[in-house]
């Protein structure tokens, strides 16, 4: 378990954020093991079904390609 410098992923207000490793050989992929907030109202706006949505909109978008490609498998 390490600290690292990271970003409120809400406020963008400066946090430290706790890593479990870099993410070799390990299930946490190098994320961080907390959600990345910096105080109990990003955290509501960080599991809101509103944020939730919107990223996952994003993530969509990001991959389009390939969410297209398995649509049309089916
Ligand atoms: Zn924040
Ligand atoms: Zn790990």
């Amino acid at each position: 378990m390490s600290k690292e410098k990271g970003f409120c992923e809400i406020c963008n207000h400066e946090i430290e954020i706790n890593m479990c490793c870099n993410g070799n050989m390990c299930g946490c992929m190098g994320l961080p093991t907390e959600p990345p907030v910096c105080s109990e109202e990003c955290y509501d706006v960080f599991m809101s079904k509103e944020y939730r949505d919107k990223k996952a909109k994003e993530y969509s978008e990001r991959f389009k390609v390939s969410i297209i490609t398995h649509q049309k498998n089916n």
